[in-house]
């Protein structure tokens, strides 16, 4: 399906061709900290379906545990990350689903990884007292 997505304030937009129900779900400590939540939620995207439509991202280069490299991009004004790719000829992008328009639309997440990371309460949040808004 077709998706565009951009960063919070609007100086990077972009578009992509993803299948719905594939989201990932990553719980690895990386993702926490790139991303300030408990987990994050990615969608891959084929290269030949992705385009930077306006602005451009800023690149952080992440070297993981296994000393393996990849791009970050992130918009550089409201530091929304963008996508995530390897550093040389990527043939995908991992993109960040909470930033994409049809983010309800995508289905439900496939699987999760790293969840030996995984913060305990995650699984429980059924249990956490709901409301609406933010009060
Ligand atoms: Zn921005
Ligand atoms: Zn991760």
């Amino acid at each position: 399906m077709h998706v565009d997505g951009q960063c919070h304030c609007g100086a990077i937009a972009y578009e992509a061709e993803v299948e719905p129900d594939t989201i990932a779900i990553c719980h690895c400590l990386d993702c926490q900290r790139l991303s300030g939540a408990a987990f994050r939620s990615n969608v891959a995207a084929p290269a030949a379906g992705f385009r930077i439509v306006k602005g451009e991202p800023r690149h952080y280069i992440k070297t993981g545990e296994s000393g393996a490299k990849r791009v970050h991009a992130f918009c550089a004004t409201c530091g929304s990350p963008v996508y995530s790719s390897a550093v040389d000829n990527p043939q995908a992008y991992t993109l960040r689903v909470g930033a994409l328009s049809q983010r309800d639309a995508l289905g439900h997440p496939a699987r999760q990884i790293w969840v030996k990371r995984r913060l305990p309460w995650v699984t429980t949040l059924g249990c956490v007292a709901e409301i609406d808004g933010q009060s």
